[in-house]
């Protein structure tokens, strides 16, 4: 078996090919969330041969996730392991040539530089607007192509920013205040329209890095808008919004705007966010924590979690300096368990 086997049926299609194939091979994504969308964006992209993945989620595998998300099994659920580290051990096993780089972290503004300023292409997995936002930023400054891709009950949206194109606030000119939106947590979401909508995102992915046709130089968007019930893909023509905030006027406020780093409830699950300090991603010494705590209940430990089970709660500690505290809405309650067991 050669390489060339694994690639064999798509480098037979015409729109692909050897010089395709080596394209992909040469390419560097960052995928931004690795829950539904971003998990079948990258296994997509990874069978297909794209060389280079960095995969940035900041969660961990829920058994809620199976029922829609690729490359999660019930194993990573009972290990609590993070979204980035078991899809990077998934698609280790599909393609040991691949090159990814999990990253157990937020996307924030500091951040973005070194998390996306060196790829060629990023794809959106998130499921939130301010992180979008932030990309879209980023991106239209660097001249950086970037594909949203959202699905939430039946239904899904994608398109492609390209530089010079219409970007995303040519579409959304303002991010939707909380809660005003459907999310996957209050109005569900169907398997299959995650399918759909990342294989369209995908497709897209895949011609623009190896440059087929128009790809790289469309001056309108083709925003996709489709219905999975329905079995429906409605094509909406986007042109450049002269007044666009962003890709306009050449602001880019989501960049400088810190957002604001506060204990969080998870939504759907009875636990608390504390954030990680601010600035530089963080890499906290886990086994040396694992020791201090280890009379305090049983731990679990990988390169980017320690998971510690105390007799009342579950909590779960990130290299970056996170914590999730199980088993309580109450952030003070939270703030206790960290400073107890950190000695902060
Ligand atoms: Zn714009």
């Amino acid at each position: 078996m050669t390489d060339t086997d694994r690639h064999a049926r798509q480098i037979r299609l015409p729109q692909i090919g050897e010089h395709g194939q080596r394209a992909l091979a040469a390419a560097r994504v960052a995928i931004v969330g690795v829950g539904a969308n971003g998990s079948h964006l990258a296994e997509t992209l990874g069978r297909a041969g794209v060389g280079f993945m960095r995969l940035i989620d900041r969660d961990v595998v829920e058994l809620s996730n199976l029922q829609r998300q690729a490359l999660f099994t019930t194993a990573d659920v009972e290990a609590s392991r993070p979204k980035a580290e078991a899809a990077a051990r998934a698609l280790a096993a599909i393609d040991p040539g691949l090159v990814i780089e999990p990253v157990v972290a937020d996307l924030l503004a500091d951040r973005a530089e070194a998390l996306l300023g060196d790829v060629d292409l990023v794809l959106d997995g998130t499921d939130n607007f301010a992180t979008r936002f932030l990309v879209n930023d980023f991106c239209v400054q660097r001249g950086i192509p970037w594909i949203y891709a959202g699905a939430v009950g039946v239904e899904g949206q994608t398109f492609t920013i390209v530089p010079g194109g219409p970007c995303l606030r040519c579409y959304v000119p303002e991010p939707p205040p909380a809660g005003s939106l459907p999310t996957c947590d209050t109005a569900g979401v169907l398997g299959s329209a995650i399918n759909l909508v990342t294989a369209l995102a995908a497709t897209e992915a895949i011609r623009w890095i190896i440059d087929d046709g128009d790809a790289r130089t469309a001056t309108e968007a083709r925003v996709r808008v489709l219905d999975a019930w329905a079995g429906t893909v409605h094509m909406m023509s986007l042109g450049r919004d002269p007044a666009c905030p962003c890709c306009g006027s050449g602001e880019h406020p989501f960049l400088t705007s810190a957002r604001a780093a506060t204990a969080a409830e998870l939504c759907g699950r009875e636990a608390i966010q504390l954030p990680a300090p601010p600035g530089e991603l963080a890499s906290l010494d886990l086994g040396a924590i694992e020791a201090r705590v280890t009379s305090l209940g049983e731990t679990q430990r990988s390169a980017f979690l320690l998971r510690i089970d105390l007799p009342e709660r579950r909590v779960l500690l990130f290299r970056d300096g996170r914590m999730i505290v199980g088993d309580t809405t109450d952030a003070a309650v939270a703030r206790t368990v960290r400073a107890k067991l950190l000695g902060e």
